[in-house]
């Protein structure tokens, strides 16, 4: 399995973009501004988009990613898959003919370029040899992670969370991870601010990252830009002994 970060920040800039992974060439966990990072013919071999949730910094490439490849998409849909109140969202706030067409009413809702489908928190999708498992977490607006195994592999995303139990009972279930995006989109000057908005700050991370039981690499993600140092160092001091690194766009991971 390859791991591609298109865009792991809280923000943008020049080189930064917000959340969007892309699993070997055709599976995009979150859309985010980091789509845009993409060529054309790399665009064109999406088949699969799995969304977190509904924030904005998450989806903002969907609408897009629809539009630029539309006449490619005929008979060829790519499918967008999240829990049912994260699809309803969608359907109801983005693609409502006023924030931008429905893409899954067009050219008609016979051949449309996307298709939603629903997944069940806990649940499972299998995708050529790619298991891909939804898990909940805690954050603003109903929010998952993803846990994605591949030949044996095991990689996971964190997904907007604050403090929670589900996501690590949810990793432990299973034998291996390998790989950990997890986010910390605060310094801890911010805590509540961190706790209003249902992210992780390094000090509430600190006390839920040792319910895991494995030991994969951890990368952190989310940043908010002009603070990564201060949130890295923070993670260091609090978390020394999980040697934590924070993800960058264009980091590619293999496993
Ligand atoms: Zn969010
Ligand atoms: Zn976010």
């Amino acid at each position: 399995m390859k791991i591609r970060v298109l865009g792991c920040s809280g923000g943008i800039c020049q080189s930064v973009a917000t959340t969007s992974f892309l699993v070997d060439d055709d599976i995009l966990i979150d859309a985010g501004t980091g789509v845009g990072d993409l060529t054309l013919e790399e665009m064109r071999k999406i088949r699969h988009i799995f969304v977190t949730h509904s924030h904005l910094d998450h989806i903002a490439s969907i609408p897009l990613l629809a539009d630029t490849l539309f006449d490619s998409l005929i008979g060829n849909p790519i499918i967008v898959y999240a829990q049912k109140k994260t699809a309803d969202v969608l359907s109801k706030h983005v693609f409502n003919w006023s924030i931008w067409p429905d893409f899954t009413e067009l050219p008609h809702r016979t051949n449309a370029v996307l298709k939603c489908k629903t997944m069940k928190p806990g649940s499972s999708m299998e995708i050529d040899g790619r298991s891909i498992e939804m898990i909940t977490v805690n954050h603003a607006v109903p929010g998952v992670g993803y846990r994605v195994e591949s030949g044996g592999k095991a990689f996971a995303f964190s997904g907007d969370t604050t403090s929670n139990e589900n996501l690590w009972a949810s990793l432990n279930k299973h034998d291996r991870l390998d790989l950990l995006f997890i986010e910390s989109a605060f310094a801890n000057a911010d805590i509540e601010l961190a706790r209003i908005a249902f992210h992780y700050c390094p000090s509430l991370l600190a006390k839920d990252l040792p319910k895991l039981r494995h030991r994969p690499k951890v990368f952190i993600s989310h940043l908010k830009p002009g603070e990564e140092e201060t949130i890295m160092k923070e993670c260091r001091k609090t978390m020394p002994e999980w040697k934590l690194k924070p993800l960058h766009s264009g980091d590619v991971f293999k496993l």
